[in-house]
């Protein structure tokens, strides 16, 4: 189980660092760029609830308008950069631009019935979209997360700043995410030094 659990996580660190290497759109000063919406979802682990936040550049509330919506856990927090892989797919596939995707701890907080590696096996292959629209069965988003925890004191933000690559939750050993970072770090370094 571990030794699939690791396999599935380097995987998964790979993908991550390759849409973030991905380019974003060129949008002319002054002109309105692409844009995610963001749809809160109530988390049934600590309560969290949809409430209003300001939202970094490409992302933004949901207002119904046409576009691709991202859902994510009422506790959760993504850099703006994590949702460039749904932007540029949007743009290169047609299918794309109005789909519907959601972020891993969403994806994960449905699958907690299954075993731990075949939880993360659908997580895993939810994610390929990335590679073609029908690479995969669902619309999961390649990128870490982290706690929102707004106004709090900083020994709480600051232990907030630490990704995770699954959910802001208690998931999976610790020892993955610090594999996942590493992997995810040294993809990106590779790519630095052979440039
Ligand atoms: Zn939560």
């Amino acid at each position: 189980m571990l030794r699939e659990l690791a396999e599935l996580v380097t995987g998964m660190a790979r993908r991550e660092a390759r849409c973030g290497l991905l380019t974003p759109p060129f949008v002319a000063t002054g002109r309105e760029g692409p844009s995610v919406r963001v749809r809160l979802v109530g988390c049934r682990l600590c309560g969290a609830r949809d409430e209003a936040r300001v939202w970094p550049a490409p992302m933004r509330a949901d207002d119904g308008a046409p576009g691709p919506v991202l859902s994510m856990l009422a506790c959760e927090s993504l850099t703006a950069r994590a949702v460039l892989p749904i932007v540029t797919a949007a743009e290169h596939f047609p299918e794309l631009r109005d789909a519907r995707f959601t972020t891993r701890a969403l994806t994960w907080a449905a699958l907690s019935h299954l075993a731990p590696e075949d939880a993360l096996a659908r997580v895993d292959a939810a994610e390929r979209w990335v590679n073609g629209p029908d690479e995969s069965p669902g619309r999961t988003l390649p990128a870490s997360t982290r706690p929102h925890r707004p106004g709090a004191a900083w020994p709480g933000y600051r232990a907030a700043l630490a990704p995770r690559f699954l959910t802001p939750h208690p998931a999976l050993p610790s020892w993955l995410d610090i594999q996942y970072e590493a992997e995810r770090r040294s993809v990106l370094l590779q790519r630095f030094e052979g440039a």
